[in-house]
């Protein structure tokens, strides 16, 4: 996701999904690394904050409810406060509670690595995710600072509570 194309993600799954039919998608938020970084080094606006990106990204989810598709696009860099209610479709957000040992028997924490490029503020201490979520990522944050993180007081009701698959189980459980 970048400056140029968010706002068409709709139109995007419309050709993709609806018209030629593929069925795997993944939004990524980039990190600000590479020729991301370069880019924002001369200048580039071809960053756009999460927060920004939201509202697009929900009302392309509406395409995959609409038809109740199974496969609804996973999110990468997102965290629960910028979408809430998308958690389940977001991918690295939460603990790994993994250790990984080598044949060596060394130990390594996967969540202190993943934590060591990640960041959290005060207002992290008020949310309900904070246990499970390890931030947002540092370059990121090095970018757009960190004034977007605002706590979730409740566990958010998934974004498809109300969708047409809910829809059909109560129609289901009531004959
Ligand atoms: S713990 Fe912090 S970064 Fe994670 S969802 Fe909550 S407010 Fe956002």
């Amino acid at each position: 996701m970048n400056d140029w194309n968010y706002k068409h993600l709709v139109e995007f799954y419309e050709l993709f999904l609806l018209k030629h039919q593929l069925s795997n998608f993944v939004i990524i938020a980039p990190l600000y690394e590479g020729n991301m970084k370069l880019n924002a080094k001369v200048g580039g606006k071809i960053g756009v904050t999460l927060t920004e990106m939201a509202p697009y990204i929900k009302k392309a989810y509406e395409v995959f409810t609409k038809i109740n598709y199974p496969k609804p696009p996973l999110l990468l860099h997102f965290t629960p406060c910028v979408l809430p209610g998308y958690e389940q479709q977001m991918l690295g957000w939460s603990a790994f509670n993994t250790m990984v040992v080598n044949p060596l028997g060394e130990k390594r924490d996967l969540d202190q690595t993943a934590q060591a490029h990640t960041t959290k503020t005060d207002e992290c201490k008020k949310c309900v995710y904070n246990d499970r979520c390890i931030g947002w990522d540092a370059s990121y944050a090095r970018y757009f600072g960190t004034d977007e993180i605002k706590p979730i007081l409740e566990i958010p009701e998934r974004y498809d509570a109300r969708g047409p698959r809910q829809e059909r189980h109560e129609g289901r459980g009531g004959s």
